[in-house]
């Protein structure tokens, strides 16, 4: 079955593809397509943003789609960025931008209350409205400055709990081993190999 990764984040991208590598499914991203929908993420949750763009896309290509809606929560900020977490400091805002937002919220707080989580909903959608939702957290704490070059967004200023490497010092297949969205989508592996009438 062709499925359709309703995102136009590469860092995203890339993962989904290398955590759901089954053979009966071929992946089109919005580089496969000349034109694609502007989606509002308007929900409040992470999950109903899933949701939403995974029923955008599906019922726009008449495809089914896979979204992923997913964000930095850190306590000392109650829950900040959360579901704002690309958007964080403006609208079209970078991920070094956002980290250098972060990091200035977080002056003068010492490790012990630097505590966060990324969360991660995967959300499958077909365009005869079946959906199917699977959720992933990851536990860690914010550095104090950015540190590797690999993965994406706050990757430079995570640092998973156990470990003493951010993030984006861990190899990709490291990340995705512990992440939010390898939980997720590993999870969402599970549901859709099980599920092979899923409107093919
Ligand atoms: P969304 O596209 O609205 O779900 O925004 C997700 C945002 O959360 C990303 O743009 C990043 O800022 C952040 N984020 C989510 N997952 C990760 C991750 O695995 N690493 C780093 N940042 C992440």
């Amino acid at each position: 079955m062709r499925v359709v990764i309703a995102s136009r984040n590469d860092g995203k991208i890339r993962e989904i593809k290398e955590i759901i590598k089954l053979p009966g499914i071929e992946f089109l991203s919005y580089r496969d397509f000349c034109s694609w929908p502007e989606i509002q993420e308007t929900g409040n949750s992470f999950r109903e943003n899933a949701l939403l763009k995974a029923r955008a896309i599906a019922s726009y290509f008449q495809l089914p789609a896979l979204a992923d809606d997913s964000g930095l929560e850190v306590d000392a900020l109650e829950g900040k960025p959360g579901t704002f977490s690309s958007r964080y400091a403006g609208e079209e805002a970078s991920d070094e931008e956002n980290n250098a937002k972060l990091l200035r919220e977080l002056e003068g707080r010492p490790v012990e209350e630097r505590t966060a989580r990324y969360g991660c909903v995967a959300a499958f959608a077909d365009p005869a409205g079946r959906t199917l939702i699977t959720e992933g957290v990851c536990e860690g704490r914010i550095g104090f400055g950015v540190r590797g070059v690999g993965g994406f967004g706050y990757d430079p200023l995570f640092i998973p709990s156990g470990y003493e490497k951010t993030m984006a010092e861990l190899s990709a297949k490291e990340k995705n081993r512990i992440s939010h969205r390898g939980q997720a989508f590993r999870r969402m592996k599970g549901l859709l190999g099980k599920k092979p009438d899923i409107n093919p």
